[in-house]
């Protein structure tokens, strides 16, 4: 390494540790063991906590229950076995201050690690024990070995950077931290690829100090300003990376011009009696209310998008009951209006069958142009195509869509199939698509160039009731847009939703169910999750049911809906839950998504806790539907910190962005992430909860480079380091000009 030109990342990519002085055979080895390979991989362990030595703790003033610091010299050291035969090892520290004890259990390692006279940083709780302080299971950072060999003074200066230590690979953080500083010093500066105005705009600092302020801070606040500029540019990259590929895309794809017009939103119930405007004006003056603003807004970015050539790629998020569907509807006639045929896809045949009678009820008897037949019109086809139709049925439905007839097509996988051909493929619409996988959503679209007449890139358009973050969103689904429905329909009242715990209050609950049956209104009661098989589930709520039937709902009519019953059993009970025919529907939570029956205004779920944040409010969100008042109650006696927490989150609020939000808290981004990881994951010291602001500037940033100056003309030195990120086929797919 010479210590002149500026460096890359992708340079430092190249250099292995073993370049550094104290890396010989078996440290490479180590570092390997743990992902470290490169001089840039070392550089980008970042420190998992600073430790302020000026604010360290001497032992004469330490207080009981405190976490603190302390640098001590270890005085005794023994170990042994427990009564329980667990390993302790029990050291006596001290400084000039005094000294406390320090126990270790199931770390018999501790033992050569500390011997008597190293000096160490202890971190931990000060507790009590019989009557002397002591710290047991601290994080321990070995500061000056046993030879008095001390580490170079400028680490063990004022701020001390502590590094994820590895006991199985046997690195201390010490170890780490005089890697990382040789390799600071021998990278000299670092090449910047970020444009000096974006800098300046967002005051960030240089990459080089970056680097240095976060691995050798001189003082506390060097840190965060380090780590703001390297959480940027976390962000960037992968920003970067989603836009270019969202632009890729886009320059690959045929894709149409659907003949819509966006003024057409304007219409209201009634406000239009001609009848040969266009389908979607003639829908909104028959519909029976009038959308809401949020509707109006989203279907106007929907519309916008469906009038460009390049295809659509868009999710719709909106918290449950907010009128998605309707929105999916208008979009489909619109595309209806340019003569081509959509597809909706739901992930049960329970919603499935919803949506299509829902649709079929909403079109009423709006018919479309159609030049082959006597007056040029016809009613509007709505066909339903789920796995459980019978050869014959299906049949009909695929030559119906392959020649035309059909208009719109609901359904579930057995969308998929090869067989199912259009005519005419212009949108495709996909409910609650965290039940699908990114490759269904790709089968579905490729029906439009693949298994159409005329070959053209469907407008994609996928719709959640899940929300998630709005941060989070842009990193998990940052190559589509986003729309977002923030506002209910008015008229709602809000879900009174109770907590009940004992056993009074639960008895009201079961009088409320009768209640309100009596009064011709309905209720759903969720029974608890059971570990196992849906079989022992299905079981469970069986009893549930009987045991209710029994006793606390005597005398109602009370249906049951499980994952185990056949189709047409559960089609035939929701049916009468829908009409009335039942008062109550004991369920598992198959009925968590989508299920809409305005009368029902009480949802009962037993044992809530067990149930996760997005899942309880998917559930509640089936009720509250109607104009009546309705209510959730909540039942079961939290055994976890967590479930408390989702529950008293739940009674809180009803915004299920604010409950998202939570939910990222309660859970940790790791789980919600997850999925997206692969390759080299670039997010190492970002928090979405923390950083969401840098985000979505990152995130403008990247949308401002690519559009200005398209893949081809992001810069050199930005394009080398974005190929760090991802492997050779996505770099060929993205960069190749
Ligand atoms: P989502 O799928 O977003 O949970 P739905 O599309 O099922 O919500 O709509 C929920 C309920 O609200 C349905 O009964 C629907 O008919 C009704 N609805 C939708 N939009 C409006 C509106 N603008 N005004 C009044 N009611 C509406
Ligand atoms: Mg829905």
């Amino acid at each position: 390494m010479t210590e002149s030109a500026p460096r890359r990342l992708s340079q430092l990519a190249t250099i292995s540790v073993a370049e550094l002085k104290n890396v010989g055979d078996r440290r490479r080895e180590s570092l390997a063991s743990i992902g470290i390979e490169t001089i840039f991989d070392l550089l980008t362990v970042y420190p998992r906590r600073h430790v302020d030595r000026t604010r360290q703790v001497d032992l004469s003033d330490l207080t009981i229950g405190e976490e603190v610091a302390i640098f001590a010299r270890v005085d005794r050291s023994s170990s042994r076995r427990t009564k329980q035969g667990r390993s302790m090892v029990e050291l006596v520290v001290s400084d000039t201050g005094g000294s406390m004890s320090v126990v270790f259990f199931n770390q018999p390692w501790r033992d050569k690690q500390l011997p008597v006279g190293t000096q160490a940083l202890f971190f931990g709780k000060v507790t009590d024990y019989r009557g002397r302080r002591q710290m047991s299971n601290p994080v321990v950072d070995v500061l000056v070995g046993v030879g008095g060999i001390e580490r170079d003074p400028s680490r063990v200066g004022r701020v001390v950077p502590i590094y994820p230590a590895s006991g199985k690979a046997g690195l201390t953080s010490w170890e780490m931290g005089g890697f990382i500083e040789e390799s600071l010093r021998r990278a000299g500066a670092f090449l910047d690829p970020v444009p000096d105005a974006v800098l300046d705009e967002l005051d960030l600092i240089d990459r080089t100090s970056a680097f240095r302020g976060i691995h050798l801070p001189e003082e506390y606040a060097d840190i965060t300003v380090a780590r703001r500029r390297l959480v940027f540019d976390e962000f960037l990259r992968l920003q970067l990376l989603l836009v270019l590929r969202r632009q890729r895309l886009e320059e690959t794809e045929a894709g149409v011009a659907h003949d819509v017009d966006v003024s057409d939103l304007d219409v209201t119930p009634g406000s239009l009696s001609s009848s040969d405007s266009s389908l979607v004006r003639r829908f909104l003056a028959q519909h029976r209310f009038a959308l809401t603003g949020a509707q109006r807004r989203v279907l106007r970015e929907i519309f916008t998008d469906l009038a460009s050539p390049r295809p659509m790629h868009r999710l719709l998020q909106g918290d449950v009951g907010s009128g998605k569907t309707t929105v999916a509807l208008a979009s489909m006639l619109a595309v209806l209006s340019s003569g081509r045929q959509s597809a909706l896809m739901a992930p049960t045949e329970v919603l499935a069958e919803q949506h299509a009678s829902g649709l079929r009820r909403d079109l009423g008897d709006l018919r479309r142009p159609d030049p082959h037949v006597l007056g040029g019109e016809r009613p509007l086809n709505v066909q339903l195509l789920t796995g459980r139709l019978r050869a014959k049925e299906r049949a009909a439905v695929l030559e119906g869509l392959a020649t035309g007839a059909v208009d719109i097509v609901v359904g579930t996988h057995a969308l998929l199939t090869e067989d199912v051909r259009f005519d005419a493929l212009g949108l495709v619409v996909i409910d609650e698509q965290h039940r699908f996988g990114v490759e269904q959503r790709a089968v579905l679209r490729d029906k439009g160039r693949g298994a159409s007449r005329d070959a053209i890139d469907p407008d994609v358009l996928v719709m959640t009731a899940t929300p998630i973050p709005r941060t989070a969103a842009l990193v998990l689904f940052g190559d589509l847009d986003l729309s977002i429905i923030d506002e209910l329909p008015a008229g709602r009242e809000p879900i009174a939703t109770t907590w009940c715990r004992e056993p009074e209050e639960v008895a009201e609950v079961w009088a409320h169910v009768r209640a309100e049956a009596a009064a011709g209104r309905r209720s759903f009661v969720v029974c608890p999750l059971v570990e196992g098989s849906e079989r022992v589930e299905a079981t469970s709520a069986v009893e549930e049911r009987d045991r209710l039937v029994a006793h606390e709902l005597a005398g109602l009519r009370v249906g049951l809906l499980h994952g185990q019953m056949k189709g047409p059993d559960k089609d035939a009970v929701m049916d009468d839950f829908r009409s009335g025919a039942l008062d109550v529907l004991v369920a598992t939570v198959v009925i968590e998504v989508g299920v809409d029956v305005p009368e029902a205004t009480v949802m009962v779920i037993e044992d809530a806790w067990r149930f996760g944040l997005a899942q309880l409010h998917q559930l509640r969100g089936r009720v509250g539907r109607g104009s009546a008042a309705s209510s959730c109650y909540l039942l079961g006696e939290p055994t976890t910190e967590d479930g408390t927490a989702r529950l008293e989150a739940l009674v809180g609020s009803h915004d299920g962005f604010v409950l998202a939000e939570e939910d990222l808290r309660l859970r940790g981004e790791g789980t919600l992430l997850g999925a997206r990881q692969r390759g080299r994951s670039d997010l190492k010291l970002a928090q979405l909860l923390r950083d969401g602001d840098l985000l979505v500037d990152a995130r403008r940033v990247a949308t401002d480079l690519v559009t200005e100056h398209g893949a081809s003309g992001l810069s050199a030195d930005l394009v080398d380091e974005l190929r760090l990120f991802v492997d050779d086929d996505e770099a060929d797919f993205l960069f190749k000009s």
